[in-house]
């Protein structure tokens, strides 16, 4: 139990042992709807790793006071930092400071000076205040009030012993536009001042066109070697992207451990690594398109636009990208990128000759140093014995010949063209590096 006395004696503890873990509880049955989403936990968990602390529980509870309290002990049984956000509201339901004074053991007092400023904050606007605004200003017996320049409820601040450990425990209002100003002007300082000197260091590295198992199995023995370092493997989108965390008690230990672990995974990847600090495929290829001092044009079927719109995507593309046609009809093929319509005729639309008479025509027609071309089954209809959905072939023009790729994709339409588009960006860099 967190009673005044201890709280009162502990009032200027630090924590002294590493690791500090944190926990978030997000509070309102919004948020176990498919309406809302908690987003707040998200913004908290870049704030509180940015301390050097690692978020290790997170829920999302209804308004309920029961369960409110019962998830309340558990966080403070096993978490040093326990945030709550939402809840604090004027309504029935709003149960978050009366589950945290259950759970802590501690009396809530109506703040009198919180009160007035409520009543200050309805009078500026010409309105009165309802009287279940006043609950907003009941404050957990011990705790710091801090004041929300964004809406009605404060925030608190408890810290002290809960069954003889130190917790700190912060209550913060659900808007999220109340809810950041708040923290940042409220909490981070105030929470740094508690914890030991840690920081964390992280880096990105990001590979294209290689399965998740094909570079897990190939990264994970290396990355085992580096035990103070937490990696993390994310894929999707046709990319995997390899998160690497580290804390210590300076940036540079932290950076320096990290860099390790990063560099040796980037050796045993190669040029499968198109990105060493989290930028994108399409960033990453007008880079080394401007430093070759080169230009692409594009001649998309399957894809319809999307290989232009990525690229395009990345501020000052007008730089190195000419522009292109999305020949989706067989007519188009021959009008915009001078496919000869009898080579459309004998090998089909989607084929090795038609991708490759289209980055050769798109090049010629825009002039530029680069040609890509795309042709192939997105789906789900229009798949044969022969060309089956997901067959797509890309081709890359360059003084040098054209190179062809084909593939076969799996997944849905969208999954298919996101693929193929990231290919032929990728055939683009490899080219150029
Ligand atoms: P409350 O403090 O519970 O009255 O929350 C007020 C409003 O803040 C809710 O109706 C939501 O719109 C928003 N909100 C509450 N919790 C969250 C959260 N975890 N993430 C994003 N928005 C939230
Ligand atoms: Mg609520």
């Amino acid at each position: 139990m967190l009673s005044a006395e201890c709280c009162h004696s502990l009032r200027h503890f630090s924590f002294t042992l590493l690791p500090v873990n944190a926990e978030i509880i997000a509070v309102g049955s919004e948020l176990l709807t498919p309406f809302r989403m908690d987003t707040n936990s998200l913004f908290l968990t870049e704030q509180i790793n940015q301390l050097g602390v690692e978020v290790v529980f997170k829920s999302v509870i209804g308004d309920d006071l029961q369960r409110l309290v019962a998830a309340a002990q558990h966080a403070l049984f096993r978490s040093d930092i326990v945030i709550f956000s939402g809840g604090l509201g004027p309504t029935e339901d709003d149960l978050t400071r009366e589950a945290v004074a259950e759970a802590l053991g501690v009396a809530l007092q109506r703040d009198e000076s919180v009160l007035a400023a409520i009543e200050q904050r309805f009078a500026s606007r010409g309105w009165k205040m309802s009287p279940n605004n006043a609950k907003q200003a009941d404050v957990l017996d011990g705790a710091v009030v801090l004041p929300n320049p964004n809406g009605t409820a404060p925030g608190q601040w408890m810290s002290g012993k809960f069954d003889g450990r130190e917790r700190i425990v912060i209550l913060l209002p659900g808007p999220p536009h109340e809810l950041k100003p708040l923290f940042e002007a409220e909490c981070r300082e105030r929470l740094r001042l508690k914890l030991p000197p840690a920081f964390l260091a992280t880096r990105v590295l990001k590979v294209a066109m290689l399965g998740e198992s094909q570079v897990d199995a190939r990264v994970a023995p290396i990355y085992k070697r580096f035990g103070e370092v937490q990696t993390t493997i994310l894929a999707g989108q046709g990319e995997i992207q390899l998160h690497f965390r580290s804390r210590a008690g300076t940036l540079d230990e932290a950076q320096a451990r990290v860099d390790e672990a990063a560099d040796a995974v980037e050796e045993e990847l190669d040029d499968a690594v198109f990105s060493r600090n989290g930028e994108s495929l399409e960033q990453i290829v007008g880079y080394w398109l401007q430093m070759r001092n080169a230009t692409l044009a594009v001649a998309e079927s399957c894809t319809g636009g999307m290989l232009g719109e990525r690229i395009t995507s990345v501020s000052g593309s007008s730089r190195y990208f000419v522009g292109g046609a999305i020949v989706y009809s067989n007519a188009a093929k021959t009008d915009l990128a001078g496919v000869p319509a009898d080579m459309v005729e004998r090998h089909g639309a989607v084929s090795r000759e038609v991708a490759a008479a289209l980055a050769e025509g798109i090049r010629y027609r825009c002039e530029s140093t680069f040609g890509v071309g795309i042709t192939g089954v997105a789906g789900p209809t229009g798949g044969t014995a022969e060309k089956p959905v997901g067959l797509v072939f890309h081709a890359l023009a360059s003084d040098g010949g054209t190179e062809v790729i084909e593939r076969n994709f799996p997944g849905d339409r969208k999954r298919i063209r996101r693929f193929a588009t990231t290919l032929a960006l990728d055939m683009v860099r490899k080219k150029l590096m």
